[in-house]
């Protein structure tokens, strides 16, 4: 009944601290964390991680994430100050928005940050006016979001002929162009995309060597990487072999210098959110599905179900024969609808006031869940030494 990566010690102790609670709630495994953390830094030793803040931006996950020696990819203003409260230094940061105000750019270099992602022209010129000298990434394009689960490339990233000229601008105005970036679509679960982004990568690193004289140190390759839901992705090590290869081929072996932006990969597996059912009824009394209706939904944790992109593992405490469900939250939004297309399987013997738990719901959950939609409190969270 548990998924793969759950043993049973991991559950004993789950289960033992989630009867503390009152549901809905998100519990958050350290010791997980951690373990994710050393998996990505043996896997990539000679990279530096990133942790992007926005998958979950916990203060203890902040916190053990700076006590391991984790840097930080920060998006606002707001990311920085948590960030900040513990100590970390600002040379452990990136501001990694391409979208910023003027005033956060300013307030990112007060507090000494120094390394900004860029991808368009305007915001490279607000970059050398507030945060002159700092060191600067062009992120570009990848392709299409095919293989990823929760796809972010349209927005963000230019196109490889303008990270050329922007690399040119913006050791014009005084700024140090550093490195490429790009972000190949969360959860992305077709490790070929690395190949093709790391190949644009190599053909902007020699056109502005061997055109401008211009020499780039650094490839961020983003985030990407699986946590472990229903769709199935590589194991880490397979990621990690063949993201190596490429650069090897590319790069050779004098790879520049690399930084990996995981989010979802830390902290997904991590996370259990443990629901109850509010509700369950049919709609005709001929009607083959039954809905289950949680106290989670997407407006209170769930909303990467949208499109049921991410099938997050679901556990019931109850056995015996299954039937296919249609499961929705607690919310007056017709949206508000987990999976119907695609049909889970609980038990038949599943009754009003049961808990649900959601496996590998450690990100992109409660940074998520909005304030106060008919009333529902943000979802909270604990956290598990
Ligand atoms: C969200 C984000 C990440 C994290 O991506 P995951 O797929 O969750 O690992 C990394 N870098 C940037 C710039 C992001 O916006």
């Amino acid at each position: 009944m548990l998924p793969d990566h759950i043993s049973t010690e991991k559950w004993a102790r789950f289960k033992k601290a989630a009867d503390q609670y009152q549901t809905p709630f998100l519990l958050i495994d350290l010791p997980t964390v951690a373990e994710k953390y050393h998996e990505l830094r043996e896997g990539f030793d000679f990279a530096s991680v990133y942790y992007a803040v926005k998958a979950n931006p916990h203060a203890r996950i902040l916190k053990h994430l700076a006590d391991l020696g984790s840097s930080f990819d920060i998006a606002s203003v707001y990311e920085l100050d948590q960030v900040l409260a513990h100590n970390v230094a600002p040379e452990r940061m990136s501001y990694g928005n391409t979208i910023k105000k003027r005033d956060d750019i300013r307030y990112f270099y007060e507090k000494g940050v120094r390394l900004f992602a860029t991808d368009s022209e305007p915001d490279l010129r607000n970059i050398a006016e507030y945060a002159p000298g700092s060191r600067i990434y062009i992120r570009i394009l990848t392709e299409g979001s095919e293989g990823a689960d929760w796809p972010l490339s349209r927005k963000f990233g230019c196109n490889p002929e303008m990270a050329v000229e922007l690399a040119v601008l913006a050791k014009k105005l005084g700024l140090e162009p550093y490195g490429i970036s790009f972000h190949v679509g969360s959860q992305q679960r077709h490790i070929d995309v690395w190949d093709a982004a790391i190949a644009k990568v190599k053909v902007i690193f020699d056109r502005l060597r061997e055109e401008q004289a211009i020499q780039l140190r650094m490839i961020n390759m983003g985030g990407g990487f699986p946590a472990q839901y229903l769709t199935k992705a590589n194991e880490f090590s397979v990621y990690c072999q063949e993201i190596i290869r490429f650069l090897k081929e590319d790069f050779g072996d004098n790879p520049p210098e690399i930084i990996l932006e995981p989010g979802r990969s830390l902290v997904g597996d991590s996370g259990m959110m443990v629901s109850e059912v509010v509700l369950i009824s049919r709609k005709s009394s001929t009607s083959l599905n039954r809905w289950v209706f949680s106290d989670v939904g997407l407006f209170n944790g769930l909303i990467e179900t949208l499109g049921e992109a991410i099938k997050y593992p679901l556990l019931s405490e109850r056995s015996g024969e299954t039937e296919e469900v249609v499961l929705a939250g607690p919310t007056c939004d017709g949206m508000d609808i987990m999976y119907e297309d695609y049909k889970y399987e609980l038990p038949l013997s599943l009754e009003i006031g049961d808990r649900l738990y959601w496996c590998s719901t450690g990100a992109y959950t409660t940074s998520y869940s909005s304030i106060e939609f008919n009333g529902f409190p943000p979802l909270k969270s604990y956290v598990l030494e």
